[in-house]
């Protein structure tokens, strides 16, 4: 296969890999451009939603409203993969995946942000959301350990 076969190849299985920015969801996917975390939240019953769903409260049927959330949270745990299982996966091994649950009471997935190596890591420690940037216009979920955070004007 010649090499620009591979690299056409390459960029068209990573589209599979990008999130689906449904337009409902569009609250989610414009905050993390500014490093926002907005998750849903039944204001009858109180409860947050993570991730976003299409459909109403199932316990009261209201439709579900955005809200920005803390942005900060505790470490369940985390696993790091060492090597790549898709070609045209958009992270580069090794990466970390956390589980976070953030003050609102929701688990989460999240990329582990440059500014915190593995090593750091401690279940129970408090992260701050930091989304990491795939692209110009793709932002996926991130979380930095708690004052290991530079400002976006740094980055
Ligand atoms: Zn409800």
């Amino acid at each position: 296969m010649a090499l620009n076969e591979t690299d056409t190849a390459e960029l068209d299985i990573s589209k599979q890999f990008l999130p689906q920015t449904e337009s409902w969801a569009e609250p989610l996917w414009s905050g993390l451009h500014r490093g926002e975390l907005h998750i849903q939240k039944c204001e009858p019953c109180g409860s947050f939603v993570y991730p976003p769903v299409e459909e109403t409260c199932p316990q009261c049927t209201a439709a579900y409203s955005w809200h920005r959330a803390s942005g900060t949270g505790r470490l369940w745990s985390w696993v790091t993969f060492h090597r790549s299982y898709y070609p045209g996966y958009p992270l580069a091994s090794p990466y970390t995946v956390l589980m976070v649950e953030i003050e609102e009471g929701v688990r989460m997935l999240g990329s582990l942000d440059a500014d915190t190596s593995v090593e750091e890591l401690q279940c129970d420690m408090t992260m701050k959301f930091k989304p990491v940037r795939l692209s110009d216009d793709v932002h996926i979920p991130g979380f930095v350990l708690l004052g290991k955070e530079r400002s976006r004007l740094e980055t």
